[in-house]
């Protein structure tokens, strides 16, 4: 298999970046791996070290290349796909960050987001960006760094500067400082990008207090963003894809027409359903985002997010000591008393779409003398299935566009019983496939339609391979019931 073309992913994320090699069918060959801090430095604030992003990212890629050219491929180019939103500010001339990324899950710019709602912002972002106002998206972080990094303005004011998410970030520096770019869908995220015009927008950047100057060239998903270093991996290495994580999970999925969907189901969870050329506005406060940008036209999707899933599992563990390990929840669920009505809300750090209530906290109901592990570990799953139910009844509400079936990845969907329960719970079928790195696979599948490795998306799509396929096995009624039971849960912890 000598020169065989090899699709080199980077995959930046919140707590990892990793590189991943894939044959041109899909299958990961090697992969590297570095495990990245997060530091805490007040309340509500999440930063990362940009240099150690930098430095890890450029580490894995030449450990992953080394290994996977020392085996007769050749990487044909690369992808990358990052945590969205974390923002990021450096000094044009020499690459310099001025402060340490401000990651996605801060929350310092709450009351900036406050004052800009009551001033009566919200519909305008609503409208041209698809997004809520919140801090977790870039601009007020951006607005943030240019207020208290000493100079900043000033420098930002005369072009010295530039802003990025972690994708810019890596193609600066994997490029030696020669391109300063984004793709549509890390743009999307910004608060800073009409969705609709596919453009930086001055109402938008005049609005949050962003001088134009710190801007990046916003891109197709798939498309030349320049070579690598040729110091950094031997030679130059074309940079063929860029894209936010769950828009590259769900083009992983080859999850391409109006109508399909996934859900990554990790820490949290996250489903994107595809509503093909067209934005569709949410009613229920879910988000509308590029899901990719192709030869200039923009794919759009809905997306909502579920904040604890995996983490309701890890509750059981940890919080409550009634778990070894995440994978033994199958079997303690399994053998929870045949109908149990215990819910558990697991509201940990609030709820996110449709409720959006960050002040809701946990609650755990129907317990009776007879409630054990094993109940309340069923109770969990059940919660990953409900939210996930949640989530597709709002886009149903939404649009007419309706999944057939729902596409599953990420650490909790090795979890058979639960994925048994999503399907019953929301009435749909399930779908595993045999790559779960849907993630880092996206990334490599932009690259390779770049490099010419595939011919388009329907290429791509005869890679995507069943692991597994889970049908409802309950009735209507019964599912409505369960439904019903959550529902009242759900109501009882809302704080708004
Ligand atoms: P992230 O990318 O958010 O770190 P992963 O995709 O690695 O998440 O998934 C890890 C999460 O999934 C953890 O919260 C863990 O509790 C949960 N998890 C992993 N395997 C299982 C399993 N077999 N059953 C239930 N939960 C699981």
């Amino acid at each position: 298999m000598s020169d065989a073309p090899l699709l080199l992913a980077l995959d930046q994320g919140t707590t990892s970046t990793r590189a991943i090699a894939f044959d041109a069918d899909g299958r990961p060959a090697v992969s590297a791996r570095r495990e990245l801090p997060q530091t805490y430095p007040g309340p509500g604030r999440v930063e990362h070290d940009p240099g150690r992003i930098r430095d890890d990212a450029i580490a894995v890629c030449r450990e992953a290349l080394e290994r996977a050219e020392a085996s007769g491929g050749r990487v044909a180019a690369i992808g990358i796909t990052n945590q969205r939103e974390t923002t990021l500010l450096w000094e044009r001339a020499t690459g310099r960050p001025l402060h340490p990324a401000i990651v996605w899950q801060d929350r310092r710019t709450a009351p900036a987001c406050d004052a800009l709602r009551e001033q009566g912002a919200e519909p305008l972002v609503r409208r041209k960006t698809g997004l809520l106002l919140d801090p977790y998206f870039s601009a007020t972080k951006l607005a943030w760094l240019l207020e208290h990094v000493e100079g900043a303005r000033e420098a930002a004011g005369r072009g010295e500067l530039a802003f990025g998410t972690v994708d810019s970030w890596l193609v600066w520096h994997l490029t030696g400082g020669r391109v300063h770019a984004t793709d549509a869908t890390n743009a999307s995220r910004t608060l800073l990008f009409d969705i609709h015009e596919q453009r930086w927008d001055e109402e938008l950047l005049e609005t949050f207090g962003i001088p134009a100057a710190v801007l990046p060239d916003v891109r197709d998903s798939s498309g030349f963003f320049g070579e690598t270093d040729p110091a950094l991996f031997g030679r130059p290495v074309p940079i063929g894809g860029v894209a936010g994580d769950q828009q590259a999970a769900t083009f992983g999925q080859a999850a391409f027409r109006a109508g399909e969907a996934k859900c990554t189901y990790g820490t949290g969870a996250f489903l994107l359903l595809i509503t093909g050329g067209q934005p569709v506005v949410s009613r229920s406060r879910l988000l509308t985002t590029v899901a990719w940008r192709l030869g200039g036209e923009v794919t759009y999707a809905l997306e909502g997010s579920i904040f604890s899933a995996g983490s309701a599992v890890g509750w059981l563990r940890e919080g409550l000591g009634i778990l070894e390990a995440p994978e033994a929840s199958e079997t303690l669920a399994a053998a929870a008393r045949a109908g149990s009505e215990v819910v558990l809300v697991p509201a940990f750090t609030g709820l996110g779409a449709p409720y959006w209530d960050p002040d809701a906290r946990g609650a755990l109901l129907g317990v009776g003398r007879d409630t054990g592990p094993a109940e309340i570990a069923r109770a969990a799953l059940d919660a990953v299935a409900f939210q996930t139910g949640d989530l597709l009844e709002a886009m149903q509400t939404d649009t007419d566009v309706v999944p057939s079936v729902l596409r599953v990845d990420g650490g909790l969907s090795r979890n058979n019983l639960g994925m048994q329960m999503v399907a019953d719970l929301v009435g749909m079928p399930v779908e595993r496939p045999q790559v779960t790195e849907t993630t880092a696979l996206g990334a490599a599948y932009l690259a390779g339609l770049h490099a010419g490795v595939y011919s388009g998306l329907e290429a791509i799509g005869t890679h995507w391979r069943r692991d597994r396929r889970w049908e409802p096995s309950i009735d209507a009624e019964e599912r409505q019931g369960r439904v019903r039971r959550w529902k009242d849960a759900v109501a009882r912890v809302l704080t708004r």
